[in-house]
């Protein structure tokens, strides 16, 4: 099963797609990307196929994956790591196809006939906040995912700890207790801001708080861990078994978050939740992505059995209707009921890629990017 041939597209929204062909015919898909870093990423997967990963046997995922890894003196971080991780994908899918089988057969198999997923809340004001809830638990999600916060300073005065206490408090109040909600920081607050709020959040009872401290301060878990008893969770700003190593050795994460797009692929997300199962930490995989990068995920997630909640980054209800559908032959294999998602069952990866579609959307020139958010006083801001 030799490879012989790649090609990259960069599609709207702000996606990185990548084929592989074998010379005997195979195609498999993988979406190696850091969201506003496309076409980084893509420098780093044409130097790898060129350099490296042409011409060689698609079979030997593990040995590909640590030449690509160890085979190189400089190593890992968010551009390196997610490059590997969409060829990764794409060396399971052809495997898959290969034999017939899906990759969650090849890892083990499933230990589980459903995989819950949680929704992400959009929104500003409080109000948006609940109409959304609302509507997400009348389709049947019974766990949810909101930001708690925009921009914060290193302290806030009471107004703003209390906003953020409002939102998730009104959240609450609409969901009632039989659902589960997430609270996302996404770093934007400090430690000594992250003291205040998780104690005040655990009278609503959060499933967990994710990255209550940016992913370069994680040192300060362990002490927040035991001043609340809210769980936290971190992880998809981290890259591989050795940047989740200290998390579990230090203690104070209940929840791990990898990226199947970001963490070195399906290979590394297995074993850094296996490390999970360990450590006594569930997992609960990022995907704010694409369909690739979501059938990837829910892959892995058939077979970890400490496995927690999938996030998935495009509506599945009843059928993607956003961009993911463009995409994709067959839309309705993400099959969505009462909450939870199937298991894919095709080969490979599970889903079928409308390769005209693909290269049609390609045209465009997306260069998507972030904003880079500002206080009032003019300096930066987390975004
Ligand atoms: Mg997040």
């Amino acid at each position: 099963m030799k490879i012989v041939d790649y090609e990259l597209f960069e599609v709207p929204p702000r996606w990185l797609f990548l084929k592989l062909e074998t010379a005997d015919g195979l195609i498999g898909w993988g979406e190696p990307i850091v969201e506003g870093r496309a076409r980084t990423v893509r420098t780093a997967v044409d130097e790898i196929m060129s350099s490296y990963l042409l011409g060689k046997n698609a079979h030997h995922i593990e040995d590909h994956w640590q030449a690509m890894y160890r085979g190189s003196f400089y190593r890992g971080g968010p551009v390196l790591m997610s490059a590997i991780a969409g060829i990764d994908q794409a060396l399971w899918d052809l495997k898959g196809r290969s034999f017939g089988a899906p990759v969650s057969e090849l890892l083990g198999g499933k230990t589980r006939e459903r995989i819950r997923v949680y929704q992400w809340i959009g929104g500003d004001r409080v109000d948006e906040i609940g109409t959304e809830a609302k509507q997400l638990c009348d389709v049947g999600y019974t766990a949810l995912k909101m930001d708690a916060a925009n921009q914060m300073r290193h302290l806030e005065p009471p107004a703003a700890v209390s906003e953020i206490i409002a939102r998730v408090e009104h959240v609450r109040e609409v969901v009632g207790p039989e659902v589960d909600i997430v609270v996302d920081f996404r770093g934007r607050i400090s430690k000594s801001l992250a003291k205040r709020v998780a104690s005040e959040l655990e009278a609503f009872d959060v499933m967990f708080i994710e990255e209550p401290v940016l992913p370069e301060n994680l040192e300060h878990l362990p002490a927040l861990a035991s001043r609340t008893t809210v769980p936290l969770a971190t992880g998809e700003r981290l890259y591989s078994r050795w940047d989740f190593k200290p998390l579990f050795e230090r203690g104070g994460i209940d929840v791990v978050q990898p990226d199947v797009s970001h963490a070195g692929g399906i290979s590394e997300m297995l074993r850094i939740a296996n490390m999970a199962e360990a450590h006594d930490v569930a997992v609960a995989p990022n995907c704010p992505l694409g369909p690739i990068a979501l059938a990837a995920s829910l892959q892995v997630s058939a077979v970890v059995p400490n496995l927690l909640v999938q996030d998935h980054g495009f509506d599945i209800y009843p059928a993607p209707k956003s961009a993911a559908d463009n995409y994709l032959a067959d839309s309705s294999v993400f099959d969505f009921e009462n909450g939870y998602l199937s298991p894919l069952e095709g080969p490979g990866l599970g889903i079928e890629i409308e390769q005209d579609a693909v290269r049609e959307r390609a045209q465009q020139n997306l260069n998507w990017h972030n904003q880079v958010w500002r206080h009032e006083d003019g300096s930066v801001a987390e975004w």
